[in-house]
């Protein structure tokens, strides 16, 4: 009670007459305290972000002893915290279920994932900051923000509901995005020690491929580090590192595909190529015969065509979650 008083004194004045006590204050003031003292967000995380905002709401930080209680529906909710990585397909949902959300409503952005996209926010399938698809009102920097940072941005927030501001705006302009896609980072080469050359430029025959990863088991290349591939404008190159923990070996090795893209599995030598060679399959379109389960793995299994590959088209509208910029332009104006 006596924190109640203290606060709203920030906001009127209490006046001693006989027998009771009155206070004074503007009606616009008192709601304004009542909205910031009892913040109630949605219940809900993304990415590694999240855990360090349930350590936040957990007893040693104890968000309820600032009137925050988490609400499962957002029909109760009026404040958002994106705590994660935003990725497209959850795009569209966090903007349903803000604007599912009572009003006024507030949304922190927490951790540089959900302020940027961050590491992944060249990759197609993350949107690179969610104020491309629902405003925000504060900003809390880190990977991940502590609890207190988190502590700290839900205070700013409550500094920005007792100045009265109820209608949140996009931080993002047209300005802002153009000089971002004309900013892209470098992609770092990366660097493989003691790599072995086991095969000349690394290139076998496709046929090849199965008979020469048994050989490398055999040989104690019992970890496949990796398979990927790159388009050289549709001449595709599959691409495996395998390594020899015991001699701390690795060995790259490389297949030009045929028109067909068919190579044979690997995934009854190397367990760990069974996903991986989904994802190359996701990716590029490359069938691996006798494979136990070819079947899309990142994107949905409607998704049209091969995202890696250099001939997709990004901005194709009749993508079932893939929206364009103009799309995400008019999410907004859906507020
Ligand atoms: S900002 Fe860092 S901790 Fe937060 S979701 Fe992204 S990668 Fe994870």
């Amino acid at each position: 009670m006596g924190n109640v008083i203290k606060s709203l004194k920030d906001i009127g004045s209490f006046m001693k007459l006989p027998g009771a006590n009155l206070f004074v204050t503007k009606t616009e003031d008192l709601f304004n305290w009542a909205s910031k003292s009892s913040l109630w967000p949605l219940s809900f995380g993304l990415a590694c972000c999240a855990i360090e905002m349930m350590a936040t709401f957990s007893s040693r930080f104890d968000l309820d002893r600032m009137g925050m209680i988490t609400r499962a529906s957002p029909r109760q909710a009026d404040l958002m915290i994106v705590a994660g990585t935003v990725t497209v397909k959850m795009g569209e949902r966090i903007k349903t279920l803000y604007d599912q959300m009572t009003g006024p409503k507030w949304v922190i952005a927490a951790g540089s994932c959900a302020i940027s996209g961050d590491h992944y926010r060249h990759i197609y399938s993350v949107v690179p900051g969610v104020d491309w698809i629902i405003p925000v009102d504060v900003y809390v920097p880190g990977c991940p923000p502590t609890p207190e940072a988190f502590i700290d941005g839900i205070m700013e927030l409550q500094n920005i509901i007792s100045k009265g501001k109820t209608n949140p705006t996009f931080n993002v302009s047209q300005e802002a995005l153009h000089k971002e896609s004309c900013n892209s980072a470098p992609l770092v080469e990366p660097k493989v020690k003691k790599q072995k050359i086991l095969f000349q430029d690394n290139f076998i025959n496709i046929e090849d491929i199965y008979e020469v990863s048994k050989k490398l088991k055999t040989e104690g290349y019992d970890f496949l580090n990796f398979i990927t591939a790159t388009d050289f404008d549709n001449n595709l190159v599959l691409t495996y590192m395998f390594t020899n923990y015991n001699t701390n070996h690795t060995s790259e090795v490389n297949v030009r595909l045929n028109p067909d893209k068919k190579i044979s599995s690997i995934s009854d030598i190397y367990i760990g190529a069974e996903w991986q060679e989904r994802e190359v399959f996701d990716m590029f379109g490359i069938k691996f015969t006798n494979h136990p389960r070819l079947e899309r793995i990142l994107m949905p299994e409607d998704w049209v065509g091969y995202p890696l590959l250099k001939d997709y088209k990004m901005e194709q509208p009749s993508l079932p979650y893939r929206p364009s910029r103009e799309e995400y332009e008019s999410w907004k104006t859906k507020l």
